[in-house]
């Protein structure tokens, strides 16, 4: 048997190339790494987990027209994408003041902000990702003026629905990140959403306790990180087979 060719390997998933043309295999890893690379673990069961719940998520917001790169789920950790041009830039969009907005401006977490606010951060590990305005965006060539107006609008719709979608199981979507990818038909290209949707990529908060529901348990060493995991895709009732049905409190 041939062995599958590695296109990019990430700290938390692995591309293959596809098994049709114009598609991507995306593995998801138990890796766990915060702070850059600066702390490192694995979450048993967290690619699995992240998996099902990308999956739920891309497919959700397909159903109300928002283009996904999402093809299908192929396997427990694994789904098959569509091959886009990755726009080396994260969306990051916010409701509540938490994590690094907190920290740049010395504001309490939890306040909610007026109206949703989208930052732009770029891609690159060596720099840390520095958050970059719409001005250094186009000035470098990353995306295009309309690109950048397609990203925000539908990072928006985004926002709207799964803050309606999170809140009816509990959950308060304090902030999310996103990825962008460009295809192309002919001479025309536009944008997709790419990547992931999962507890790596939002904060989640049980909107009764506020008790973290994501990837900051790992981050802020809280402890009990695989049930925050999967008491999320429990509540959105996408356990996968053989998970175990009822969860213990996540303190
Ligand atoms: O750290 P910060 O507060 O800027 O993160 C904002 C949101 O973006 C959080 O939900 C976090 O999980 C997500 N994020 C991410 N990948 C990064 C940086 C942030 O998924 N590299």
């Amino acid at each position: 048997m041939k062995r599958r060719r590695v296109i990019y390997e990430g700290k938390a998933k692995i591309l293959y190339e596809g098994t049709e043309p114009g598609t991507v295999i995306q593995y998801f890893k138990d890796d766990a790494t915060a702070g850059n690379g600066a702390k490192k673990d694995t979450i048993e069961g967290k690619g699995v987990l992240n998996n099902r719940i990308s999956e739920y998520l891309m497919t959700q917001l397909a159903g109300i027209g928002v283009p996904t790169h999402f093809v299908r789920r192929l396997n427990m950790r694994e789904q098959l994408i569509k091959e886009v041009e990755i726009i080396p830039l994260e969306v990051v969009c916010r409701n509540i003041v938490a994590g690094s907005m907190a920290k740049r401006f010395g504001l309490p977490e939890g306040q909610a902000l007026p109206r949703s606010i989208i930052e732009f951060y770029l891609k690159d590990d060596k720099l840390g990702d520095p958050m970059v305005a719409e001005e250094h965006i186009t000035a470098f060539n990353w995306a295009q003026t309309q690109e950048i107006d397609d990203m925000m609008a539908t990072t928006l719709r985004v926002n709207d629905f799964l803050t309606g979608l999170f809140g009816a199981v509990g959950i308060t979507l304090v902030d999310f990140k996103v990825e962008y990818g460009r295809v192309w038909e002919n001479d025309f290209s536009h944008v997709i959403l790419a990547d992931e949707i999962s507890p790596d990529s939002c904060r989640l908060w049980d909107s009764a306790t506020n008790e973290k529901l994501d990837k900051d348990r790992f981050r802020r060493d809280l402890g009990r990180v695989e049930e925050a995991y999967q008491e999320v895709a429990r509540r959105l009732g996408i356990l996968p087979e053989g998970a175990p049905g009822e969860l213990k409190a996540v303190k």
